[in-house]
């Protein structure tokens, strides 16, 4: 990487969710949460195959009732990521989780009840493997602990986590990851900072209720970005008030960007202006969306005019300039011919589907 070198990634242990490795240096996996109702089926199943397709690494289900609960093992049994049950309050419905095989439990054992009810969870895990990520989040903090710690909302989720992990480590449960999060960017990184300096386990970081596709993906790209140039961070989840398949495209944008991930497309596109002689921003978009399903590593460019174009594309793996009615088609620096514009998208696909050897569409 060139110039300013990140900071080394924290030690942590290293926790396995189904077949994918958190923490111990493996690479930072991308994760996302369905939010379709989890006892339908159909469109639960329909939801997580979406969002492996785009590569996510780990789906969440919100298991929110029994019935809920009831259809984890049919949904298991359709798909290939692994699953982790979100439960609050209802140590039932996380021995249910287990029960139907699920890879991992969120769930904050300091909300389940007494002693007993976490020692019986804490067992079902132990027996199958199963990691439990204890998630403390600014809006649902214990009361009187804000107070305790004068308002300071970082500190406040650290004593929470720190209680909620006592709780697993007295019934010698080590199998755990810890996300902290709050809805303000550098509270939520001072959080993590504090953590990282009480415990060894895996950090799933993310900042929570980000919002819209836009002002969210860009503030989870701030906060991860601060997190994961501070080595703070093992698994990430973009929270975004959208289609969760947009969680890991912004996800995977996160790390590409960092260097911390490889593969897939890098998508160069003018800003056009007034000598634009095709619609870039629609066609930017269109292919966008489709570009991360691409595994290969591909610079693909799509300029509007002759202006920057020729030069941009010739430096891309792939590149389009557009023309008046016909646009040139680049590869590898060189001119593949001319097109026209209605057709051009098109044959930009087939082009990059020729160079991966990837079927796009
Ligand atoms: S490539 Fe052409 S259309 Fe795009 S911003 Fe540059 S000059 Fe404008």
């Amino acid at each position: 990487m060139d110039g300013i070198k990140q900071t080394k990634r924290r030690p942590a242990r290293t926790v396995k969710v189904g077949n994918v490795l958190i923490g111990g240096g493996a690479p930072v996996s991308v994760q996302s949460m369905t939010n379709t109702i989890t006892e339908d089926t159909l469109s639960t199943v329909r939801q997580i195959k979406e969002l492996e397709s785009y590569g996510c690494e780990i789906v969440r289900v919100a298991v929110n009732t029994t019935y809920a609960a009831q259809s984890l093992k049919d949904i298991i049994k359709q798909v290939s990521v692994p699953i982790i049950a979100d439960i609050h309050f209802d140590h039932r419905l996380a021995l249910a989780g287990v029960e139907a095989g699920v890879s991992g439990l969120r769930i904050n054992p300091g909300n389940i009840g007494d002693k007993k009810k976490v020692k019986e969870v804490a067992a079902a895990c132990k027996a199958q493997a199963i990691p439990i990520r204890i998630g403390v989040n600014s809006g649902s903090l214990e009361k009187g602990i804000l107070d305790k710690n004068e308002g300071d909302f970082a500190a406040a989720m650290v004593e929470s986590a720190l209680k909620h992990i006592k709780l697993l480590e007295d019934e010698s449960f080590y199998d755990i990851k810890i996300s902290l999060k709050s809805t303000d960017v550098l509270t939520t990184v001072r959080g993590y900072e504090l953590l990282a300096g009480h415990v060894d386990y895996p950090f799933h970081i993310g900042i929570t209720e980000a919002g819209t596709v836009f002002s969210g993906a860009i503030k989870s790209g701030v906060g991860l970005g601060i997190l994961l140039y501070k080595g703070l961070g093992d698994t990430i989840r973009v929270s975004l008030s959208d289609d969760p398949v947009m969680e890991v495209i912004a996800g995977y944008h996160i790390l590409r960007d960092l260097g911390l991930r490889e593969g897939g497309v890098q998508l160069i596109s003018c800003p056009t202006c007034g000598r634009a002689e095709i619609d870039i921003v629609n066609i930017a978009k269109e292919f966008e969306r489709i570009s991360f399903k691409i595994k290969s590593s591909i610079k693909v460019a799509i300029m509007g005019c002759v202006v920057n174009g020729p030069g941009e594309s010739a430096h891309a793996d792939i590149g389009i300039a557009g023309g008046k009615g016909r646009s040139v088609l680049f590869a590898k620096g060189k001119i593949i011919g001319k097109f026209d514009n209605e057709e051009i998208f098109n044959v930009l696909i087939k082009e990059i589907e020729n160079i991966t050897g990837e079927k796009i569409l």
